[in-house]
């Protein structure tokens, strides 16, 4: 199995288009032609997952943020960090590969672990992106509309939800007249033909198209096929940011607590209370996501889980919604699990592991009086 198989099974669920405009998804250090023997899994990069990948014959490790991410000016493999560990993975030919913000936004991704971990049911995105899909319309003879339709949709146009080959077809008057360079499928070079012809309109995101066009090309009859590629500006409701779902019983505010603390491995939550002490429905949102507070606010969500909170982000929330700050490598650790039993299934018949690190990469720990833990 090379590593660019790997790469295309996991961006079917995670495309890299998905991803934030100034986010560094994908191959951050390899070959896609390279053989894979074992993959390593890990929220982050460091010098005990080198280590654990290398001695477990590891070469790819995938991440959850990327190592790339901040401009690399310069390599100082004796004093720098992020230097050092690129050294280390380039001299023992390991890939690195990283699906950050595209694992985020995705069903079934980060949030949504997150989610199924706290027991929510009936989980779905919160916040769907926006502005990065296209409709694609073509204008094909009848005889061929079946053709090009599957042909487009089997290239992944007309998704929306849980639902695939959407499209709307109507029926209309095409007008062409081709100069006598050209060889029409219908009528004759040199003279106005009109035909009946059927528009073809669906939904294609945008790092689809590419595909989408070429398969609706090869599919169209004519010699040259007219379609047009509108903008659009609609919610895209196959990806976006947060998930929300609902407990199956309510339970009180610390009841609630003690689930997050206990099902994230935290032993300290910060956190502030919210208008009513019985929690049901419950946003959540792996990493930093302070910016969906007010939303979960305005949505009357009970309460709202997420990482990396400042002060006033809790004054904020404070008799509106019980706020939660659980880390951020706690709310984003279970989205472990989730790749690694795709890639199993995935690579069922091949003969790679696919191993969690073992250990934490987590920097933050905590200190009471006891000492830290
Ligand atoms: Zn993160």
């Amino acid at each position: 199995m090379r590593c660019k198989d790997i790469i295309k099974y996991l961006e079917q669920w995670a495309p890299k288009g998905a991803a934030w405009e100034k986010d560094n998804v994908g191959l951050q250090i390899g070959n896609p032609e390279g053989r894979i023997k074992n993959i390593m899994l890990s929220l982050d990069l460091s010098e005990k997952v080198i280590n654990q990948s290398i001695e477990k014959k590891c070469n790819l490790i995938i991440t959850h943020h990327p190592i790339f991410y901040h401009p690399l000016k310069k390599l100082n493999f004796f004093a720098d960090r992020i230097s050092k560990q690129i050294e280390k993975i380039v001299k023992h030919n390991i890939n690195l590969y990283s699906a950050h913000t595209n694992l985020d936004f995705t069903k079934d991704g980060v949030s949504f672990q997150l989610a199924k971990k706290l027991q929510l049911e009936d989980i779905k995105l919160f916040k769907p992106l926006s502005n990065n899909q296209v409709k694609l319309v073509v204008f094909v003879p009848s005889s061929h509309l079946d053709k090009v339709s599957a042909a487009m949709h089997k290239a992944g146009g007309g998704v929306i939800n849980e639902y695939s080959h959407c499209s709307f077809r109507s029926e209309g008057t095409g007008t062409f007249k081709g100069t006598d360079k050209t060889n029409p499928t219908l009528g004759n070079a040199g003279k106005l033909e009109f035909v009946r012809e059927m528009k073809l309109e669906m939904i294609v995101d945008k790092w689809k198209l590419g595909p989408v066009t070429d398969a609706m090309e090869k599919a169209h009859p004519y010699e040259e096929v007219a379609y047009d590629i509108l903008s659009l500006h609609n919610k895209n409701v196959n990806y976006g940011m947060g998930a929300v779902g609902r407990l199956k019983n309510s339970m009180t505010s610390k009841e609630f607590l003690k689930l997050v603390s206990t099902k994230l491995h935290v032993k300290y939550l910060r956190y502030t209370p919210g208008r009513k002490n019985r929690i049901k429905t419950v946003t959540v949102c792996g990493g930093s996501c302070v910016d969906l507070l007010d939303e979960a606010i305005n949505k009357n969500s009970d309460a709202f889980i997420t990482a990396d909170l400042k002060y006033h982000n809790f004054h904020n929330a404070e008799g509106k919604i019980l706020l939660v700050d659980a880390g951020h490598y706690e709310t984003e650790a279970p989205i472990l699990d989730e790749i690694q039993n795709r890639l199993k299934s995935f690579l069922n018949k091949e003969d790679i592991k696919v191993l969690k690190f073992k250990g934490s990469t987590n920097p933050i720990i905590f200190y009471n009086k006891l000492g830290a833990n």
